[in-house]
């Protein structure tokens, strides 16, 4: 009898400690960031990707290089992982060229007319290298650079930190600026983009993130319905740089005040649909008087997959991907037709610099310049 009980301890022991150990293997419940290599520039540079996983298997592909999305994989309404990003899988193709795919655009995202301003007098020229204006940062902006990478731990478990100090003088800009950017996968689903940045001359700065979207992960994103929390954008001339004005939206084609499928308009007979070759247009938010203002809403009603987007910055420049024509070909294969992708842009309005009306982009040396914004993804409740 004590010998039965004896074995029946022992026996119930051996259990109870192999469901220990069992539960004891770590399913992290925090975000992980695995580095692996992603290959080397000409010169010999080592260039790395880093995943970001959360406990939802909700995974971020980065790269050092330009600080490039590589990857985004979310799930749709039955748990379907996929891919909404545009991009390549390997550094080759992104060293080759592309339009920004998931680029980090600095020193100034999107345009400055004739690649020219002043600044308390002085007469700075940059980088012509759009129709005679400065696109995206100029021949070799943030996007083209390696930045330096470190994996840091936070109350979000373990966020991806880029760092680049960009010289005075590169691409014609004043100033020295050290710019951190920190990439945070949170576990409600969201990847979160904050921007710092200081300078030791006066200078403009403008950061944002040229991710292209498509939340069915297939196809065009012509059946996307989209919701801008704006009541006004700023028009453009037809090399797509602000006239000054900030006009209504209401009873034009830009009204996305309340959800609208994006190819509803999008050939309407309307002198900005032309000059921008579709949307290609800077929107003036809506201030909620949060931090974080909401500033788009995007449902693939295939999918049921949403995207929100809020940020601390004034303007959202909504691009549906008019230049993408078959050319390219990307991940898995996929050729990237026409309007394949959209980018919604946060940032401080285009051509600031030369437009004193509007919201200032000027970065002096003792200030920090600070950006957020925040992509949350969810599905429509079935
Ligand atoms: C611009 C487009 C440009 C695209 C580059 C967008 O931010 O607004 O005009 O062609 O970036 O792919």
């Amino acid at each position: 009898m004590i010998q039965h009980c004896f074995g029946f301890i022992v026996f119930t022991l051996a259990g109870l400690l192999l469901l220990g150990m069992a539960c004891s293997t770590p399913k992290p419940s925090k975000t992980t960031i695995l580095k692996s290599a992603f290959g080397e520039l000409a010169d010999g540079t080592p260039v790395e990707l880093y995943t970001l996983k959360n406990a939802n298997q909700v995974e971020a592909q980065i790269t050092n290089y330009g600080g490039i999305i590589v990857a985004l994989k979310v799930s749709d309404q039955t748990g379907n992982l996929a891919d909404v990003t545009l991009g390549f899988d390997n550094l080759e193709d992104y060293l080759s060229g592309h339009p920004y795919f998931g680029a980090i655009i600095g020193r100034y995202g999107n345009r400055i007319g004739k690649g020219r301003f002043s600044l308390d007098g002085l007469e700075y020229t940059l980088a012509q290298n759009n129709n005679g204006n400065h696109l995206h940062g100029g021949l070799r902006g943030f996007d083209k650079v390696v930045w330096k990478a470190q994996i840091i731990d936070s109350e979000h478990g373990q966020v991806l930190q880029l760092n680049y100090v960009s010289q005075d003088g590169e691409e014609g800009y004043p100033g020295n600026l050290n710019v951190t950017v920190t990439y945070t996968l949170t576990a409600e689903n969201a990847l979160r983009i904050d921007y710092q940045a200081t300078t030791d001359k006066k200078t403009v700065v403008n950061l944002t993130n040229h991710a292209y979207f498509n939340l069915r992960g297939t196809g065009d994103i012509l059946g996307h319905q989209i919701q801008i929390n704006a009541d006004r954008f700023t028009p453009v001339d037809a090399g797509l740089i602000p006239t000054g004005e900030l006009r209504p939206v209401a009873g034009t084609p830009f009204d996305f005040r309340q959800m609208k499928v994006i190819g509803e308009d999008i050939h309407a007979e309307d002198e900005q649909i032309k000059n921008g070759n579709g949307y290609d247009h800077n929107f003036v938010l809506n201030q909620t008087g949060n931090e974080l203002n909401f500033a788009a809403k995007v449902v693939e009603p295939t999918t049921g997959r949403i995207l929100e987007v809020f940020t601390s910055e004034p303007g959202l420049q909504f691009y549906t991907g008019n230049f993408l024509d078959g050319t390219l070909t990307g991940k898995n294969g996929v050729v990237y037709a026409h309007r394949t992708g959209f980018c919604l842009e946060t940032q401080h309005f285009p051509d600031s610099p030369n437009k004193p009306e509007f919201p200032s982009t000027v970065l002096a040396p003792g200030e920090v310049y600070q950006s957020t914004t925040v992509y949350q993804f969810s599905v429509v409740e079935k």
